[in-house]
């Protein structure tokens, strides 16, 4: 203490606490880096880093924008709007996101002409009257942004709060462009559904588990009924976007943990853990029927398709190879065909059973 007096005088007393605050603000950090390490989808990811900030201050309005791949709409993780008074203003602040973004300008550029971050988009978040924004940089540059704007209790971001924000930030991006990735590695560009690959993948597991488990597993594969024919009338244009509406309609009939790929291109498989054979047929039964009453509107006209279902099951009597179990649904696939299309058709080893669907 003899001492504190001539070592506030120099200054050397602040920049030793200083220092000691910059290391606390590091060890938080690397906390939350290793605790990010452990979140696993985009969804957690920002969740997680939303209530980390909110531990700290709590902005107006936050956003998350950033671009996921070639054939997506950037996403925009929109969060609070804590303060109701909040009047749009016509903001244009394009050239102060770009100074934010030096030397990955055209980065930012080249999304923006592929009209990933369009005008309107960037003018819309104009009106959330950004104070802070912090680039999300990625493998291959900027990939998006967070964008806080002032806090609710209207005070100025103090140094700790924006040092801790361009520390954790990067951290966060590179695990969230992780997780996109992946996510990407296992989703099929045109449909949205999951990939051939990771289908395969599941069913290895499912199966595996199913055998040590003593459970039932089901499959489901389906065919589009004489979708050649909707391409030649109708253009490819508007098979993709049947293709797309069916993915859609379907995705929507099923549980969490179905897993439902696009096989090939107009053949989709289901994956159905833990189902018995009265459930997984019921199921099949509702997506043939959901099929046949959807309607896709493709300019002035109103497409419609019907699909056909072929069931195979692995049991604990008789677990299965993944390929066999597919060569089973393929052959049941087949026999709906044949019988007529638009209908469910469970294998049965021999004869053809049909406990559903219409001819
Ligand atoms: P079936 O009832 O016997 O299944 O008749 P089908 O016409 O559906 O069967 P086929 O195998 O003869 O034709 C499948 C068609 O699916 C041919 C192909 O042009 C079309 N197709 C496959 N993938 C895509 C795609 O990604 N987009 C579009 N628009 N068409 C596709
Ligand atoms: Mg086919
Ligand atoms: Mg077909």
């Amino acid at each position: 203490m003899k001492y504190y007096n001539e070592l506030k005088r120099i200054g050397i007393w602040d920049y030793l606490s200083g220092l000691e605050k910059s290391i606390f603000n590091i060890e938080q950090v690397l906390g939350d880096a290793v605790q990010l390490l452990k979140v696993q989808t985009a969804d957690g990811l920002i969740e997680f880093a939303i209530s980390r900030i909110f531990e700290k201050f709590v902005p107006e309005h936050l956003l998350f924008v950033f671009e996921v791949s070639a054939n997506f709409n950037p996403e925009v993780y929109y969060f609070r709007r804590l303060s109701a008074a909040a009047v749009a203003q016509p903001v244009c602040w394009y050239n102060g996101l770009k100074e934010c973004l030096p030397e990955d300008e055209s980065h930012f550029l080249f999304a923006r002409e592929r009209g990933r971050f369009s005008d309107s988009l960037i003018e819309s978040l104009g009106e959330y009257r950004p104070n802070i924004i912090v680039p999300m940089k990625g493998l291959e540059g900027v990939f998006g942004f967070v964008l806080f704007s002032d806090k609710v209790t209207n005070d100025a971001y103090t140094e700790g709060e924006i040092s801790y924000l361009n520390r954790f930030i990067p951290f966060f991006s590179v695990c969230l462009q992780n997780t996109l990735h992946h996510r990407s590695s296992i989703t099929d560009l045109k449909t949205g559904l999951f990939n051939h690959a990771y289908f395969m993948r599941r069913l290895e597991e499912e199966l595996f588990r199913g055998r040590r488990y003593k459970s039932e597993t089901a499959v489901l594969l389906m065919d589009i009924d004489f979708f050649k024919s909707l391409n030649d009338t109708h253009g490819h244009l508007a098979g993709d976007l049947v293709l797309q509406k069916l993915a859609e309609n379907m995705k929507e009939k099923l549980r969490i943990e179905d897993i439902l790929s696009r096989f090939g291109g107009e053949e989709f498989i289901l994956l159905l853990p833990g189902t018995h054979m009265p459930t997984a047929l019921e199921i099949a039964e509702r997506l043939r029927r959901a099929v046949e009453s959807l309607r896709v509107q493709y300019g002035d006209r109103y497409l419609s398709i019907t699909i056909s279902l072929g069931c195979a099951f692995s049991t604990p009597a008789d677990p299965l190879p993944p390929q066999e179990l597919i060569a089973r649904a393929d052959k049941a696939l087949y026999m709906s065909k044949e019988n007529g299309r638009n209908r469910v058709t469970l294998y049965t080893g021999q004869d053809v059973q049909s406990p559903s669907g219409r001819s």
